[in-house]
């Protein structure tokens, strides 16, 4: 595969348990639709940070690109920005035929953060009182 933003050969890369393809050229991520979500059940924020030190962190110009990138495998399906996030919106650019998504440089962490975030909000304490509260005020069962 090609990166879509300047054509460089994707490299394969292993990310906790998911493996996926990276561009060393401008740091942006080609996400499969499944690897995301796999990525966000089993990892923290910081992961881009892992990367960078492994593969270096090469100085990117984001925004020369938007709007002119076709997905690395439909190839002729142009990449749609759109806006995922369970708090914060992050946007990415993703192709609407097989939902992949290509990520540019900090976008990965933002969502790893976004999802750790609504992770922490429902295990508050907080949050948790709330549920016994409504629990408790569900009829009881007849034993
Ligand atoms: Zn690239
Ligand atoms: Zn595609």
């Amino acid at each position: 595969m090609k990166c879509p933003s300047d054509g460089t050969q994707l490299a394969r890369i292993q990310l906790e348990q998911v493996a996926i393809d990276k561009c060393h050229q401008c740091d942006g991520i080609w996400l499969d639709h499944s690897e995301l979500n796999q990525l966000r059940n089993s990892s923290q924020p910081g992961l881009e940070e892992d990367i960078e030190e492994e593969y270096g962190n090469p100085v990117t110009q984001p925004g020369s690109i938007d709007g002119h990138m076709r997905c690395p495998v439909c190839q002729d399906v142009g990449l749609v920005g759109r806006h995922i996030s369970y708090f914060k919106p992050v946007k990415v650019d993703g192709c609407p035929k097989c939902l992949g998504m290509w990520l540019d440089d900090q976008e990965l962490d933002a969502l790893l953060e976004d999802k750790q975030e609504m992770n922490e909000e429902l295990h508050s304490p907080g949050v948790m009182d709330f549920v016994k509260f409504v629990a408790g005020m569900l009829p009881k069962r007849p034993r």
